[in-house]
């Protein structure tokens, strides 16, 4: 289990101020927030330090302003709307530092809530500036990071804070940490990643630290279509990028190496055109003819798949096995998680996934719920999938 401080070991925070990182950089149209997930995943948090007596000055993002201040960028329309989730009043300032900011968290009741202006409307936010640090550090007692999504950035917000106050992971964050570490940190093995989308050069670090680390690793979707082709089959005009045969190699060798085994396609679902309902047949990997594309992967690939799947006991997926976007070439990613959510369901496979189209794909399948824990967030659980270091995460650690 990572060592990092939580909220209860703050003890009492009455009378103090914390500062808390928050992902905000929700959808809007039109002034409106379209999805509040992230708001909701806030709640946990901001009313756990309330509750400890805290007043909680809320930081974060929205868009890419790039340290200038940009009205469409402001954050002022979201302190209501969160204010709507949590149940509570909150207030906002056009500012993240300086006297007046500090003087509207005085101002505030106890246990009240201010939602501080866009951190991105500082340059000094993105460089992980030390004097811009000092001045949010200046308005709090301690600092809460509750943005895993953003951790993989040193930015003052995201990771310098921590630095120059006591810092502990929010809930969010914690829960977070907790399924990864489950996951690729200290797994119960047999560990499979299951690895799809569409291009291998996306993912080269990603498939090299898998390789170090799991036991077997399932290759599907575009992806999957490089190795084959690397391994001699012929793939027609299916989306592969034939100039990576080297890198495959080096990934094929680097397994071996560490006694993963890799599992790639063994039929294949193909088209001739790239929309949905479009003709196809499943065929050996033999069989692809010239002006055929590869989109999915055939019946006997999901039952050994499956059947694999069912002698891990935790699973790690990113990216969709087939073009899952374009019915029927969605039936291998919707079969596979189905398979996983009911052995997680069943509580004999941690299944945890995460990235953008992984997420579509699961809430597509219907099972998003039934997994032990989907990370909504992007780059970070990529580049912790890559097996880099999280400055966020890392400064937690201290
Ligand atoms: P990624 O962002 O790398 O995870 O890739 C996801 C995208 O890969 C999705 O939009 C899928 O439609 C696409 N994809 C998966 N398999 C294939 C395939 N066999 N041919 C073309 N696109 C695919």
């Amino acid at each position: 289990m990572p060592s990092f401080k939580r909220i209860p070991d703050a003890g009492n925070l009455t009378g103090k101020v914390a500062l808390v990182r928050v992902d905000f950089n929700v959808p809007m149209e039109n002034g409106l927030v379209t999805d509040d997930t992230r708001l909701r995943a806030a709640i946990d948090t901001v009313q756990s330090l309330r509750t400890a007596g805290a007043k909680v000055a809320l930081l974060a993002h929205f868009g890419r302003p790039k340290g200038e201040r940009v009205a469409e960028m402001s954050l002022a329309p979201i302190a209501g709307a969160f204010a709507k989730v949590l149940g509570a009043n909150v207030s906002f300032i056009a500012d993240c530092k300086g006297e007046h900011v500090k003087q509207a968290i005085a101002d505030l009741p106890p246990a009240g809530v201010i939602l501080l202006e866009n951190t991105r409307f500082h340059k000094g936010e993105e460089k992980g500036d030390a004097e811009l640090a000092k001045e949010i550090a200046a308005l709090g007692d301690i600092y809460v990071n509750d943005a895993f999504s953003a951790a993989h950035r040193r930015h003052v917000s995201t990771a310098v804070l921590a630095d120059l106050l006591p810092a502990y992971a929010g809930m969010t964050m914690e829960a977070e940490l907790d399924a990864l570490d489950k996951a690729l940190g200290a797994p119960v093995r047999p560990v499979m990643a299951i690895v799809g989308g569409a291009k291998v050069s996306s993912k080269i670090d990603l498939l090299k630290n898998l390789v170090s680390k799991v036991d077997m690793l399932a290759i599907g979707g575009g992806m999957a279509n490089t190795f084959l082709a690397a391994d001699g089959v012929n793939v027609g005009k299916s989306l592969c990028e034939h100039d990576l045969a080297g890198t495959v190699r080096e990934i094929q060798s680097a397994a071996k190496a560490s006694g993963c085994e890799i599992l790639l396609p063994r039929d294949v679902v193909v088209a001739k055109e790239f929309k949905a309902n479009a003709e196809n047949r499943t065929c050996g990997l033999n069989d692809i003819a010239a002006d055929e594309m590869v989109l999915d992967a055939g019946a006997e690939t999901i039952r050994y798949l499956t059947d694999a799947l069912s002698r891990a006991k935790t699973v790690i997926w990113n990216g969709p096995l087939g073009a899952f976007e374009l019915t029927p070439f969605d039936t291998a990613t919707v079969k596979l998680a189905e398979a996983a959510a009911t052995l997680a369901k069943s509580g004999t496979l941690v299944a945890v996934a995460g990235g953008g189209d992984t997420v579509a794909a699961l809430n597509h399948a219907g099972v998003a719920g039934d997994f032990t824990f989907v990370s909504t967030a992007g780059g970070a659980f990529l580049e912790w999938m890559e097996g880099k270091e999280l400055p966020g995460v890392t400064a937690l650690l201290k």
